[in-house]
């Protein structure tokens, strides 16, 4: 699997969201114990979130470029045949028309990043395991229903 099939940030919609001013990042949270409520600006409906402190990094699934190729056209990666056999591809691609907007930063060039030693990191950590299981299983039925090749 690419790591840009991976690429997921837990602080963005549905899971929970990100304040620049106070670089806290709220996951969404009803059930857990170290949920606190939080007071949408929008309107004044409670919502329960789990907060933890961050700072900024740059980007690790696009290395601050904000974009990356779209993995649908290099996942398995591509040999210099697939460019001497198509040179119009290889205009396209380099020139970035392949590029989408990276799914961890927005094209932001940085994440937050939680801080080590916040006492509610695991939460963090639990949501970014469950996706990449998600995006595991994904794969495997992408590859049963399309071959090695999808
Ligand atoms: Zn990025």
């Amino acid at each position: 699997m690419d790591h840009r099939d991976l690429a997921f940030d837990p602080f963005s919609k549905p899971h929970g969201f990100f304040n620049n001013r106070t670089m806290t990042g709220y996951l969404i949270d009803d059930d857990s114990e170290a949920a606190i409520e939080y007071y949408p600006d929008e309107d004044d409906k409670v919502i329960m979130v789990v907060p933890i402190h961050c700072h900024m990094e740059v980007c690790p699934d696009c290395d601050g470029r904000g974009t990356y190729v779209n993995p649908n056209i290099d996942r398995h990666g591509l040999t210099h045949d697939d460019f001497a056999e198509d040179p119009d591809f290889a205009e396209s691609y380099f020139s970035g028309v392949y590029d989408i907007r990276c799914e961890n930063c927005h094209g932001q060039n940085v994440v937050p990043v939680p801080d080590e030693n916040d006492p509610n990191i695991h939460y963090y950590y639990e949501l970014i395991q469950g996706h990449h299981e998600y995006a595991a299983e994904r794969d495997a039925e992408m590859r049963y229903m399309y071959g090695s090749n999808y």
